[in-house]
């Protein structure tokens, strides 16, 4: 694995545990060699998992669109700074880029990023390995959800999973060695369920 895509706030969060866990994510990476790609901004948890990579000798390349480099969130200090012009052009570098894609802690952009990229990979798009760093829990109520929407038949085992969870950083890249992406592809189930029950 080369190098590993990071979705996370903009905002630090509430506790230091979310930033520690940014930093700690970031030095992980710089020593196993593992280039970053990552939003390209400086704030929040986003500008300390960069800050902590580059400081511990790593390579960063953040993507961040022209209208928030605009607002002087970008990271300037960081190895390659990418600016492109929609949130849409961000996404789809991010994901040319990556080998794989880890969310820490954040908000609705995170989710965002999070749930395409899963949705991406359940439509067979990547077989790229998926994760999230489950920091204090913060990912449980998601989760929860996500076993509701298999419970109901909005989605298969199998896709939820291909969501590989841990707290630590170093333990979610080993089970990234390792993965194996789900053979179920998502159209075809979607049609043989209509198929049975419609
Ligand atoms: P959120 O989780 O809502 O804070 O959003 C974080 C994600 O959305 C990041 O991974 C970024 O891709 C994007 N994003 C949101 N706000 C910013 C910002 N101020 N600067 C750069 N990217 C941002």
């Amino acid at each position: 694995m080369k190098s590993i895509c990071v979705f996370c706030g903009s905002s630090p969060g509430s506790t230091t545990d979310y930033i520690e866990a940014a930093r700690l994510l970031g030095t992980t990476l710089a020593n196993r060699n593992i280039t970053l790609v990552y939003g390209g901004a400086k704030v929040g948890l986003m500008g300390q998992l960069a800050k902590s990579c580059i400081e511990s000798g790593g390579k960063v390349i953040g993507i961040i669109p022209k209208h928030l480099a605009d607002k002087e969130v970008a990271f300037e200090g960081i190895s390659e700074l990418m600016v492109v012009n929609s949130m849409h052009e961000r996404k789809s570098k991010m994901a040319e880029l990556s080998d794989g894609f880890i969310a820490l802690p954040g908000g609705m952009g995170t989710l965002e990023e999070l749930c395409e990229i899963l949705t991406w990979a359940q439509l067979d798009l990547h077989q790229k390995p998926c994760g999230i760093l489950n920091i204090n829990g913060y990912y449980d109520r998601l989760m929860q959800f996500i076993d509701h929407s298999v419970e109901q038949k909005f989605m298969e085992q199998e896709h939820r999973d291909m969501i590989q969870i841990d707290q630590n950083p170093g333990s979610l890249l080993d089970k990234f060695e390792v993965y194996q992406p789900p053979v179920v592809n998502k159209a075809k189930w979607a049609l043989k369920l209509t198929e049975d029950v419609i």
